[in-house]
């Protein structure tokens, strides 16, 4: 299709102006987040599906009670210091 072809709210539609490979900015109509069907990711998923889930050892909730058995440790570790 080439443009004389588009429709007329495709020709009016804002541009993505994705920096493309070229250097130049992307013209593609952009979506309601700014940028085209190609620059603006796909989605990220449902929060907290857990259709793919094999073991949660990355998962959000698992990795902040390691920072915070980490953080735990360091203090434990400075207050042994301290005493000795
Ligand atoms: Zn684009």
């Amino acid at each position: 299709m080439s443009r004389a072809e588009q429709p007329q709210s495709l020709k009016q539609a804002r541009r993505c102006l994705a920096r493309t490979r070229k250097g130049t900015a992307c013209q593609c109509p952009a979506m309601p987040n700014g940028r085209c069907r190609i620059h603006g990711g796909l989605s990220p998923g449902v929060p907290g599906n857990q259709n793919a889930l094999k073991h949660g050892r990355y998962s959000r909730d698992y990795l902040a009670i390691r920072r915070a058995v980490a953080e735990m440790r360091r203090e434990l570790h400075s207050l042994k210091k301290q005493m000795d």
